[in-house]
């Protein structure tokens, strides 16, 4: 059938509701032991995939272990570390950068509010909530990344385009105590089902629900293109 409900309120909490119970263990897919680590991955993890990050952290959590090892560390070997990272570069950059930051101003503290990590070099606010929630427990607002992105516009939960501008949206409507669970729900669904390129609708748990489904519509809300 795929149609929204009547409002966007009742639409994103059926929808939450229904990925809870499709995923009741979603959670953060990054490998991490302490908040310094969480800041690192999460970094490298900009437009790179949690899988290869992992894959890479595993040897980098060995070798820096403290904000004085990145601080200090020569930026063209932190690189060469970590070689199979997208924009392996400049996140080195930001990394040694960020940590002296840590240092000089945080007493070598990942900081915990979302002015002090957005001052971060190569630090955004997606960056910055993760850490929040998973480092922190504080829950300030909804990480908006990919899925988050795609999966709002497709089942018709946001109308924005720009992360920023999705991220306010969406706050007015998630209930405010599923604003991280949101997240993980929409990375789980968009890693399971709704990918980008070629979503299974015909096995999808909101496909009735979905303004965007293949089964009966022409158009991915997401894009605004039609369906190949
Ligand atoms: S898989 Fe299809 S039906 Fe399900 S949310 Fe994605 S586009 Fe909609």
């Amino acid at each position: 059938m795929g149609e929204p409900l009547d409002s966007r309120d009742a639409q994103v909490e059926e929808v939450i509701d229904r990925l809870y119970d499709e995923y009741p263990d979603s959670t953060i897919s990054l490998n991490f032991s302490n908040r310094l680590e969480l800041l690192i991955a999460v970094m490298l993890s900009a437009q790179c995939t949690d899988e290869r990050v992992n894959e890479e952290t595993a040897d980098l959590f060995e070798k820096y272990e403290t904000v004085e090892d990145y601080a200090n560390a020569d930026v063209d070997e932190l690189s060469e570390d970590i070689g199979s990272i997208t924009y392996h570069n400049s996140k080195a950059d930001y990394i040694v950068s960020s940590a002296q930051t840590m240092l000089e101003d945080h007493d070598g503290e990942v900081p915990d509010t979302m002015d002090e990590l957005t001052e971060l070099k190569g630090v955004g606010r997606k960056t910055a909530n993760v850490v929040l929630q998973h480092g922190h427990d504080i829950v300030e607002g909804i990480v908006v990344d990919t899925h988050v992105q795609r999966l709002s516009r497709r089942l018709g939960i946001t109308e924005d385009e720009r992360p920023e501008a999705i991220e306010e949206d969406l706050m007015g409507i998630v209930p405010e105590e599923h604003w991280q669970q949101y997240t993980h729900l929409c990375i789980s669904h968009g890693r399971a089902t709704c990918t980008a390129r070629n979503p299974d609708c015909g096995d999808c748990v909101v496909e009735d629900l979905c303004p965007s489904s293949k089964l009966d519509h022409d158009v991915d809300l997401a894009s605004g293109e039609e369906w190949n």
